[in-house]
């Protein structure tokens, strides 16, 4: 197909002072959990991005100096020369494609706990780290700030030699020693580097002229400004200080790449900001500068992109997420498939796998973090071995993606769902306040199969064992391997991480599960959220049901509400719309009894206990795989072969309860597994320490 020529202006080139873009998409630095740990992993992720058509590919933060590292958390590394070359595993894999390769220089400053290097952190003024952690940072002298300065030219040159065309000055995010000079807050030095903002802007002057100094000659500088702290006058708003900065270094960099502070506002969920949300703090940039201007906003419609750059808002799209839930969306546009994007849902499982160290995931796209490993790449997959027929039971995300995989290999496909709409748990939930978006996971998919000539869909067919067993040979029909996605069911007896035992007293009160709400049965007068689940569901029915107008009381024996949320940048937003809505919040208690017309709480410490009136109680804890359909299939291996079905397959949450990607992530597995070779003993290739 050819690309719609409304979208050509996305694929001009772009002149980044010493190189060339070959189009407008800029996949900004993002973190992945891989970093110094698993450069194989890196490279082949990034490569298959520059595949994808992304003109720049961006490493994540790239750490200069051992004064300066966050672990347990894995991000880049660029101490001495000796890491160049797994850097540079990066850069190659990026060029094959066409594309340029960025870095993102770090030092964390008093961001760095440096809990592995034992060495202090630095900062402009002596200051506590930002976690709770009993270390603070000393206050830079002159000599320290020289030393600085050197890293980073050392840093600068050391990219340049493992191939980089772009280098950044990064002063974005509240984790950097260069926003900490830039911060009345952070930096409170009488010398030459603080107290007026042309004093406060002085090192990033000098590290951006440095830079270029020492590369400049043929890697582009880019620098990454937050424009937007939200911390009124003591922080850089877009107002103020943030214009001001930009005026006065404008011409200086190659390239200015301009977003908001800190991570959760910059990486903001669906659920809070949709498409294009910084755009009203960043849109000043352009006119202020004649070097091309990037900016980020979770992008995924091509309309949008090209509006932005017709507006004059920015040169080159950036991305982060939407270059990790579509690798190929550049491409996609390019060859006029945009419909074909696998949009971002904005639910931050990405960040997730981050803030666990561990490598990338995401909701969307299952392949991700998967590239080198296990080989999976986004846009291709193996083949089918044979002629047979799979029947896929259930079409919510894990029996979705497992037909589309299936499909994609060429399989004979029938997929059955018991109710008339497709989408399973992802269809109830993006009902939910602040979910719609992801109900993309379903649209994405459903449109890819309603293509596909070898798949067929049935809907309100609710399939018992005994007709699985005697469908199988009906020509119409005619299948061979059984794949069963039945989903899972919300506990209604409060079993859960606190309670290994039912709750007594539950006969006694009106009780709801988080399905009973999706399905419409109305609560009661005033309700108790029991929320031992942790992670979106509790925080969301109990906005639901406040917004519904009742008087709404959730209790976790968690420190904080959601508290799962934290990982995906949430927890701090979750929580104060709750308090702004007018919710109860009971922390660190358990509910311990249910009584007519009321709940006994206890403290989790003391196990003192109050009670508290309920009318109707929500159950948030625990979910139970429906694996029925699968025990009574697996129990009668006779009537199996008999029916001619070679292999049975319980994935997703009827197999083992989890996230939405989680159930995305095992139906692809299953698709892929299909009469595949058995694997190895370990079911993916592992980075090991070389001794
Ligand atoms: P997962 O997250 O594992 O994909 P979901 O709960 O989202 O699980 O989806 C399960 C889907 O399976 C639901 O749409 C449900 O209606 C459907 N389903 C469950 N049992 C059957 C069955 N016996 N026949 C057909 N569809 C079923
Ligand atoms: Fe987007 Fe969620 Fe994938 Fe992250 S995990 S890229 S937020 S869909």
């Amino acid at each position: 197909m050819k690309r719609d020529p409304r979208f050509d202006i996305l694929f001009e080139p772009v002149k980044i002072g010493p190189v060339t873009s070959k189009n407008r998409f800029f996949q900004v630095p993002h973190c992945n959990g891989m970093g110094y740990l698993r450069p194989k992993s890196l490279a082949a992720m990034r490569g298959i991005k520059a595949e994808g058509g992304w003109g720049v590919v961006c490493t994540e933060e790239v750490y200069i100096h051992s004064s300066s590292e966050c672990d347990p958390l894995v991000e880049g590394r660029l101490w001495d020369d000796d890491d160049i070359p797994a850097l540079a595993k990066m850069t190659e894999a990026v060029h094959e494609h066409g594309s340029l390769a960025g870095i993102e220089l770090q030092h964390g400053g008093y961001c760095s706990t440096n809990h592995y290097s034992r060495i202090p952190p630095i900062s402009p003024s002596p200051i506590s780290v930002d976690s709770y952690a009993p270390i603070q940072a000393r206050a830079m002298d002159k000599s320290d700030i020289r030393n600085f300065r050197k890293w980073h030219r050392k840093a600068a040159l050391r990219s340049k030699q493992a191939g980089f065309d772009l280098v950044y000055v990064y002063a974005a995010h509240s984790g950097t020693l260069l926003t900490h000079f830039l911060s009345r807050r952070i930096n409170r030095r009488t010398d030459e580097y603080g107290g007026s903002l042309e004093n406060r802007v002085r090192l990033f002057r000098e590290l951006i002229e440095d830079t270029k100094d020492a590369v400049g000659d043929s890697c582009a500088v880019a620098v990454r400004f937050c424009v937007e702290e939200f911390l009124g006058s003591q922080g850089i708003t877009s107002e103020n200080e943030g214009k001001e900065i930009i005026e006065m270094l404008a011409e200086l960099p190659d390239l200015w790449d301009v977003n908001i502070s800190d991570w959760s506002m910059d990486s903001a969920t669906s659920r809070f900001e949709s498409e294009g949300y910084q755009e009203q703090y960043m849109s000043f940039v352009k006119s202020m500068t004649s070097k091309p201007v990037v900016g980020v906003g979770r992008f995924t419609s091509p309309d949008t992109m090209l509006s932005l750059i017709q507006r004059g808002v920015m040169d080159l799209i950036g991305a982060a997420r939407p270059s990790i839930a579509d690798p190929f969306l550049p491409k996609k546009i390019e060859e006029g498939r945009e419909d074909e994007i696998r949009e971002c849902i904005g639910c931050n499982i990405c960040v997730m796998s981050d803030e666990l160290s561990v490598p990338i995931s995401c909701t969307q796209n299952p392949t991700m973090g998967e590239e080198w490993r296990r080989g999976w790449h986004p846009e291709r997959i193996e083949p089918r071995n044979s002629d047979d027929g799979v029947l896929v039971v259930g079409g919510g995300p894990a029996g979705l993606e497992c037909a589309l995989a299936l499909g994609q290999r060429g399989y004979r496909v029938i997929l059955a769902e018991a109710s008339a709409e497709l989408g399973g748990r992802v269809s109830r939930e993006s009902r939910l306040p602040g979910l719609a978006e992801w109900g993309r996971v379903r649209d994405y998919r459903v449109l890819m199969l309603e293509r596909m000539a070898n798949v067929t869909i049935y809907r309100e067919n609710p399939l018992s064992a005994d007709e699985i067993f005697e469908f199988s040979a009906e020509d119409q029909f005619d299948y061979s391997h059984v794949l069963l996605a039945n989903g899972s069911s919300w506990r209604r007896n409060g079993l859960g991480r606190i309670h290994r035992e039912p709750i007594p007293g539950l006969d006694k009160l009106q009780v709801f599960t988080p399905d009973d709400i999706m399905d419409g049965v109305l609560a009661k007068g005033r309700v108790v959220v029991f929320d031992d689940d942790h992670f979106y569901m509790g925080g969301v029915l109990a906005e639901k049901l406040r917004r519904e107008g009742h008087d709404v009381l959730i209790v976790t024996p968690a420190p904080d509400i959601s508290t799962w949320t934290h990982k995906t940048l949430e927890q701090k937003k979750v929580q104060k719309q709750l308090m702004d809505l007018g919710v109860e919040l009971a922390t660190q208690t358990n509910l311990t009894a249910a009584e007519t017309g009321k709940v006994e709480l206890s403290c989790i410490f003391t196990e003192r206990k109050i009670e508290r009136e309920c009318d109707s109680l929500l159950l948030v804890t625990e979910r139970i795989p429906n694996d029925g359909l699968f025990n009574s299939l697996n129990g009668d291996p006779e009537r199996l072969t008999n029916a001619g079905i070679k292999t049975l397959k319980c994935i997703g949450d009827s197999f083992a309860p989890g996230t939405i990607a989680a159930a995305v992530y095992s139906g692809h597995l299953a698709a892929r597994e299909l009469q595949a070779e058995p694997q190895e003993e370990v079911p993916f290739l592992r980075e090991r320490i070389q001794i």
